[in-house]
């Protein structure tokens, strides 16, 4: 059984109204033995009206609160704490001073932006395919793997195809396989790992982020380091579809899933 979620958001996160302790007893619940808040943080965000700063962590008042939670829960749950920060092509500078200030145990790396637009505005997909926009929002992740490595695993790989019209119904995994290739590669020979997000399931793809075949890839190439996480913003939502998820990572090659302390990983075999 997976018994650690490695991406769950707490209202420290514009986009949750859950408290802290809220989440906890909700992976106590669950049955977890170690979790990671990993609230969001998105310097520069293209943010609408009315949304502004949505996506900026507060990150001295989360850390202390996530220090006084941990210690609260202690005898029942191990809490870690950790970041999501939003990774774009201009401000590597930025988030790496970000991530070189904070204590953080384990540091997610995501493209939530596709050309600087949130793909999960119907704009971004007026005049574009879901083979336009996965294009070149892997050839955004590539440029990130290669030039920033600030981050211990990179998110949800192929999230945009949670907001493309029929969302992955038109994915062929060989149309980006030369590039996914790549970017898996970089990331292993960087030291660095992905993470299984099991939000897929329950965006309607039948499939965590990313699919099967990229997991597949990846442990192919030597990927060994892989977290697993709901991405849940609500506690019903923590280690959702996990048995489904262990099952795949399984018939994709892995043997252990990984946690993370003080950004080193710590590898645990699935039985
Ligand atoms: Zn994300
Ligand atoms: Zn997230």
């Amino acid at each position: 059984m997976l018994r650690s979620d490695f991406h769950m958001h707490s209202n420290f996160s514009g986009d949750s109204k859950a408290a802290l302790g809220h989440m906890v007893h909700g992976a106590v619940a669950k049955g977890l033995n170690t979790i990671c808040f990993t609230d969001h943080n998105d310097p520069f965000f293209p943010y609408r009206e009315g949304e502004e700063g949505m996506f900026d962590l507060d990150t001295d008042r989360y850390l202390e609160s996530l220090l006084q939670t941990a210690e609260l829960y202690r005898d029942k749950i191990d809490i870690r704490h950790g970041v999501e920060i939003g990774i774009q092509t201009h401000i590597y500078k930025e988030l790496s001073e970000y991530i070189r200030k904070y204590p953080f145990d384990f540091v997610i790396g995501s493209s939530h932006l596709c050309l600087g637009t949130d793909p999960y505005y119907p704009a971004f997909w007026e005049d574009r395919s879901l083979k336009d926009g996965l294009t070149v929002y892997l050839e955004d992740i590539h440029q990130n793997v290669h030039n920033f490595t600030d981050y211990d695993v990179y998110g949800h790989l192929d999230y945009i195809v949670r907001y493309a019209p029929g969302k992955n119904k038109d994915f062929r995994f060989a149309d980006y396989a030369d590039i996914l290739e790549d970017i898996l590669k970089t990331i292993i020979d960087k030291g660095k790992g992905i993470e299984v997000n099991s939000a897929g399931f329950r965006q309607g793809l039948g499939a965590p982020n990313p699919c099967a075949d990229i997991l597949k890839l990846y442990r192919s190439l030597g990927g060994e380091i892989l977290t697993t996480g709901s991405d849940a913003h609500k506690p019903e939502d923590i280690a959702s579809d996990f048995t489904q998820t262990e099952a795949l990572i399984q018939s994709c090659g892995f043997k252990y899933y990984t946690v993370f302390k003080n950004r080193q990983p710590e590898f645990i075999k699935i039985d």
